[in-house]
């Protein structure tokens, strides 16, 4: 049996949430056995940063040539499946990113095999795998067994963190030839967050509701954030207010994030928006409502008004970090 992880590249950088998907190939094939380990970076990115990060066994290809750089729906999956054909590998594994909710359906439909999406995968032995995931905004959790040979596994991104291998055999293949096909062109590209913390890379996240009250009022979350060293999300409602940019969106229709520590500002904690936290470490929520259902799902609670609370936690966590 034959592993495939895609790993994805922004502007030469390898993403953490793929190479989180490689320690969990790792770690699955540890388990299966008799597995080959493949990786493939469309568009080139540092050679000597990968062989750092990624430990374990197996073969990693870096496509070098430029028009891999931005992604293409097209050029990608082409790429892909010719790897996984010449490398007759049967699982596929990509991280669940927005790039990654794109390519993981259209690879699927191409190699026709089985899809499953914003999942943790588990090994069962005998080379068995089984994907866990969530559906209905995280009502109803899902076990998935697929039956075609082949699957294509969208990993939610914080959930599979292994430690390195010992084993240190991993070769790393530079591929310049060029890809023939034509890119599609790129008019106009719109970076969020281009000076802030990716939510999803993050270890910790304060995130504010409709509770934060306005735009301004995200300062007194950006300064929490920065002195944790953290990111800044939003619930919907803090987006459609247009306080936030969708891209800080948490939850069903926004992004599923997995910090250490997550600080929800002023969220009533509705199933949509905790659908997109369920993999997070410790949750404390601030709520004036002492009733409010995100108290249900933290694991401590504030009740109070933030822009008070807020500006008292950090007076007093700087008192900590003043102490180190
Ligand atoms: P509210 O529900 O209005 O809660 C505001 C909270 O702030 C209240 O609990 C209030 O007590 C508290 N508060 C007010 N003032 C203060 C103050 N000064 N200090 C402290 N606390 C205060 N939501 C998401 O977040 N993400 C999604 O991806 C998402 N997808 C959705 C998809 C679908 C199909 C649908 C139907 C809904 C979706 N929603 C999503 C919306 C979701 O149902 C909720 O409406 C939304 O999460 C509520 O946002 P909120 O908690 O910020 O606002």
């Amino acid at each position: 049996m034959g592993f495939l992880v895609l790993f994805e590249q922004r502007q030469g950088v390898i993403k953490e949430a793929s190479l989180e998907v490689w320690s969990l190939v790792q770690h699955l094939a540890g388990i299966v056995g008799e597995t080959e380990i493949f990786g493939l970076v469309m568009g080139d990115a540092d050679a000597a940063f990968i062989s750092k990060r990624c430990s374990g066994k197996g073969e990693i290809h870096i496509l070098k040539d430029k028009t891999f750089g931005d992604y293409c729906p097209r050029c990608y999956a082409e790429a892909a499946v010719e790897m996984v054909v010449r490398a007759e590998t049967e699982k596929v594994f990509l991280a669940n990113t927005a790039m990654g909710r794109d390519l993981a359906p259209r690879l699927a439909m191409r190699l026709d095999a089985a899809l499953a999406s914003d999942c943790v995968v588990e090994a069962e032995g005998a080379g068995m795998l089984r994907a866990k995931t969530t559906m209905y905004a995280g009502t109803v959790s899902a076990l998935i067994r697929t039956l075609r040979k082949r699957t294509v596994y969208s990993i939610a991104p914080g959930q599979c963190r292994f430690e390195g291998s010992a084993e240190e055999s991993v070769v790393i293949l530079e591929n310049r030839e060029a890809c023939l096909l034509k890119p599609n062109p790129v008019f106009k590209e719109i970076a969020y967050n281009r000076d802030g913390k990716d939510i999803a890379e993050s270890d910790v996240i304060v995130a504010g509701g409709r509770g934060v009250g306005s735009k301004q009022n995200f300062v007194m979350l950006e300064s929490l954030a920065a002195l944790l060293g953290g990111a800044v999300g939003a619930s919907r409602s803090a987006v459609d207010e247009g306080w936030r940019s969708h891209a800080d969106q948490i939850g069903q229709t926004g992004r599923s994030v997995a910090p250490k520590l997550y600080i929800a500002c002023g969220i009533s904690g509705a199933p949509q928006h905790l659908a997109g936290i369920a993999g997070a470490g410790t949750i404390v929520a601030i709520n004036r409502d002492r009733e409010a259902p995100i108290f249900k799902a933290a694991d401590y609670g504030i009740v109070g008004n933030i822009s008070e609370v807020l500006p008292r936690l950090e007076r007093a966590l700087g008192g900590f970090q003043g102490m180190k």
